[in-house]
């Protein structure tokens, strides 16, 4: 297994203010990071921002503002936002960073001096909202629109540079097919089958008619186009070496996962791996392509006006209540829905009714009985072993589903483990207990057992609320799995505890 794990985020479009969909997304990449970290791994995370591109220079223009200027007011809110999400991102890349653009254009000469890179003229239909290229067939396919957004194409004719994928269809098939995970299957067949097996052409790498680009190296005319800048910020942000093929998270010893959305599988799961290709660097172990966020009606969009700004919801209820929403309410393999009734029901119900209560009732117990202090845990009391049992059990599929980034799968797990503890507190129904005894001081120590897991299991997804947790006892927070104590007895609650206000 790897010692290290690189886990990134798709760089978003500073042409708006970011919604939902992208908190969902840099949500999971964040909790699989953090669980990667406790779970003993060198685990970094990046994200950033998309700054290039024909979208950016027309909309900066209807600003009256330079494009630099126009992004950096942007991508402030975005790293606003990651803060108020507790997004624990290490690299934030902006394709306009010196270090960016100087790698993208090393990027470009050296696939030119291996033959890669070649010119010619481009016609072809183009989106400018998705920045995606149609060919005419497509086009025509599409009745003449954006597949992806709806909107009308643009027929372009100009010289440009093509990026050599042709030669690699089925090289890339192979990959795709034999030795990559794409989350979900359905996804690697839908590339496969809409996609390669047409046979990919060579893909137009440059512009002339958008300026704010990357320069093409030795060119006075071209700019890069924006998806091939983009998608190396993967490389650039961690200083990937282009002659020594590697980097620190880069390596062998890397396991490399990247998360993103089902309408960027194309670029990430086939154009990216071809390029990666050509520069004999290494692939990416995983790509964790999820679906939309959608309403109960349908699709969010600006124009149904159906748009949650994640911001004011972190506002009225916090960060954890999201962060929990996307760990336990979605399926990476479909679209979810999300609404703020949904999503205060998701936090009554588990944060403030589940997790709060258990850990509340079982603090409680504790301090009117033993004055605060875990009582000792007797095993040879064998009535209680099972509910023992079924902590452990729960903690290692915790464990197991985690290992593999499946987030959602994991959370279930944190919930069953507080409703059996729920469960076991009503069935043995402490407080009849009016002495101490070998047998109460057993089921306390149990209950206290599990809400210490469950908090530690809960540490990468409500970052708030298990600090909470810890903040109450008089041990350390654990920064690793392997500091969960052996034994509970004796650890002291220092204070009452109200982990989550209910919303109405
Ligand atoms: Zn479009």
């Amino acid at each position: 297994m790897s010692s290290k794990k690189y886990i990134t985020t798709p760089i978003y479009y500073p042409n708006a203010s970011l919604h939902m969909g992208h908190a969902y997304t840099n949500i999971v990449a964040d909790t699989i990071k953090r669980f990667n970290l406790l779970d003993g791994k060198d685990a970094v995370m990046s994200t950033g921002s998309d700054e290039h591109g024909q979208k950016i220079q027309s909309k900066s223009k209807e600003e009256g503002e330079s494009p630099k200027a126009y992004v950096d007011k942007i991508v402030k809110n975005f790293v606003c936002l990651w803060e108020k999400l507790d997004i624990s991102y290490d690299f934030f890349n902006r394709t306009t960073s010196s270090n960016h653009e100087e790698f993208v254009g090393n990027i470009f000469t050296k696939l030119q001096n291996k033959g890669y890179i070649y010119s010619g003229t481009y016609i072809g239909y183009y989106c400018v909202s998705c920045e995606t290229h149609y060919s005419e067939e497509k086009y025509l396919e599409n009745d003449k629109k954006c597949s992806n957004c709806g909107k009308d194409l643009k027929r372009i004719e100009e010289e440009s540079y093509f990026l050599k994928v042709s030669e690699f269809n089925d090289w890339v098939k192979e990959y795709l097919e034999k030795s990559i995970d794409i989350t979900p299957e359905n996804r690697k067949k839908e590339l496969i089958n809409n996609f390669l097996n047409e046979g990919l052409r060579d893909l137009s790498i440059s512009r002339t008619s958008v300026e704010w680009g990357i320069p093409v190296p030795n060119s006075k005319e071209s700019t890069i186009y924006v998806w091939f800048d983009a998608l190396l910020n993967y490389l650039s942000g961690i200083q990937y070496d282009i002659e020594k093929k590697t980097a620190k998270y880069w390596d062998s010893d890397t396991n490399i996962v990247h998360i993103l959305g089902k309408e960027i599988t194309r670029f990430h799961c086939v154009y990216f791996p071809i390029i990666l290709k050509m520069l004999g660097a290494r692939l990416p172990d995983k790509f964790i392509a999820h679906g939309w966020l959608i309403t109960e009606k349908g699709k969010m969009s600006k124009s149904l006006g159906n748009i949650i700004d994640p911001i004011s919801v972190i506002q009225e209820y916090g960060s954890d209540p999201l962060r929990f929403y996307f760990s336990n309410n979605i399926r990476f393999n479909e679209d979810s829905k999300f609404s703020i009734d949904l999503l205060k029901e998701s936090y009554n119900t588990n944060l403030v009714n589940l997790y709060g209560n258990t850990v509340s009732r079982t603090f409680k117990m504790i301090q009117n009985l033993y004055d605060g202090k875990v009582p000792k845990y007797y095993e040879s009391l064998v009535i209680h072993s099972e509910f023992k049992k079924d902590i452990d059990e729960l903690f290692s599929s915790y464990l197991e589903n985690f290992r593999n980034d499946d987030s959602i799968e994991a959370t279930k797990k944190i919930i069953e483990l507080l409703r059996k503890t729920s469960k076991y507190i009503d069935e043995s129904k402490p407080w009849t207990f009016k002495e101490k005894s070998n047998e109460i001081s057993t089921i306390l120590n149990l209950c206290f057992q599990a809400t210490y897991l469950a908090s530690t299991m809960l540490m990468p997804i409500t970052t708030r609320g298990s600090q909470k947790y810890f903040n109450a006892l008089d041990v350390k927070t654990p920064s690793l799995f392997s500091d969960i104590p052996l034994s509970f007895d004796n650890i002291q609650i220092i204070d009452k505890i109200n982990l989550y206000d209910r919303k109405k």
